[in-house]
């Protein structure tokens, strides 16, 4: 954190965090329930997130890249942690250090290379129709993974958000691919596949969405909880005449006199410009519509319903992730990951 404070916070709730995990973890019945870590917890700072969940039982965690891995090491005893992209020549260095974190090996070549160096737990991906990462589903698996200490055995569902089908088959191919194979656990569900039912949760659970508030599906709505709250500070209080312009290109008109309040923040902040004349600030009860084109680091709301908000005053944006991703066109992981670098977290 810089030596004074930013003019930008991230609330972050930590009960809600834990209060998350546990209603997942729940929904798993007896499987493990880890938590995806990757792009820094979802743009809520992964380490201090790690240290959460690990405090209240989480031990299976998840993230994309060793660089992502190494900036959590030293893992605490009895913190696994997996890497998703595999291992690359460039990573062999940092994967056979002994930090803890193993690859989650997803290609024949990736599988040679750790062979070959004797490396030791891993976890493997297989494709059961995403077509993303993973081994194949109906290539020889038992073949290419012969030898190896295979921790978790893994897969990902491509549309477990919504109603289709492919879930189901996606399902049968992982059993049957996986029936052979000597593993210590399977771990087939995402935040979505959760809420699938239990022939989704095999021995381990792997949510991420949800644990940050993010709703996979209807049925989890009234389970889960906002953590994230962006809050910016008035930098300025004015008043608009009426037929007055308002922001980059006048797209607001004021249809009377009215008072507007300038924020800091701005698109470069993760407030994308689909918020434009459509999201809205929150002071107490009031809510405070955006009035005009979101700027780079700037944003315009109305603040005539406020007339004792002053410089210096703080608001939060709305960050109902659902409404929050209706109203900006952006996916509510968009929403979480894209939250940009100059907010001081702060965990209530
Ligand atoms: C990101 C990711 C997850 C978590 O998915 P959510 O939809 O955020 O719950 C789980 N598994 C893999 C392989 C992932 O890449």
């Amino acid at each position: 954190m810089p030596p004074f404070a930013a003019p930008l916070r991230l609330r972050l709730d930590s009960d809600a965090l834990i209060s998350n995990w546990n209603w997942l973890r729940g929904q798993g019945g007896s499987a493990r329930c880890g938590a995806a870590i990757k792009a820094d917890g979802y743009g809520l700072g992964a380490a201090e997130v790690l240290r959460q969940l690990a405090d209240a039982g989480c031990r299976d965690f998840f993230v994309a890249t060793w660089a992502e891995a190494a900036a959590l090491m030293p893992l605490a005893d009895g913190v696994s942690l997996s890497v998703l992209h595999g291992v690359r020549e460039e990573d062999m260095a940092i994967a056979l250090a002994g930090g803890g974190a193993r690859p989650a090996l997803s290609t024949p070549d990736q599988i040679a290379r750790w062979r070959g160096a004797g490396g030791g737990a891993c976890d493997v991906m297989i494709d059961t129709g995403m077509n993303r990462l993973g081994l194949d589903w109906c290539a020889d698996v038992s073949a290419l993974t012969r030898g190896l200490d295979v921790v978790t055995l893994m897969s990902h569902l491509a549309s477990a958000d919504e109603d289709i089908a492919f879930s189901a088959v996606q399902l049968g191919r992982f059993v049957e691919v996986t029936s052979g194979l000597t593993a210590r656990q399977r771990s087939l569900a995402n935040s979505a596949g959760i809420c699938l039912g239990r022939d989704y949760h095999f021995e381990l659970t792997r949510p991420g969405l949800a644990l940050y508030g993010g709703i996979p599906r209807g049925e989890a709505a009234s389970h889960l909880r906002q953590v994230v709250t962006p809050q910016a500070q008035v930098l300025q209080r004015r008043t608009i005449r009426a037929g007055d312009s308002v922001g980059y290109n006048g797209l607001f008109i004021a249809p009377r006199d009215m008072d507007a309040a300038i924020l800091n923040i701005g698109y470069a902040d993760g407030y994308l410009r689909g918020f434009s004349c459509r999201g809205v600030a929150v002071a107490g009860e009031q809510r405070l519509p955006v009035l005009g084109r979101v700027s780079m680091d700037l944003l315009i709301v109305d603040a005539s319903a406020t007339p004792e908000l002053r410089e210096g005053d703080w608001l939060s944006l709305d960050y109902d992730l659902p409404a929050a991703s209706a109203q900006s066109g952006l996916s509510q992981y968009e929403l979480l990951t894209g939250l940009g670098s100059r907010f001081d977290r702060l965990w209530v």
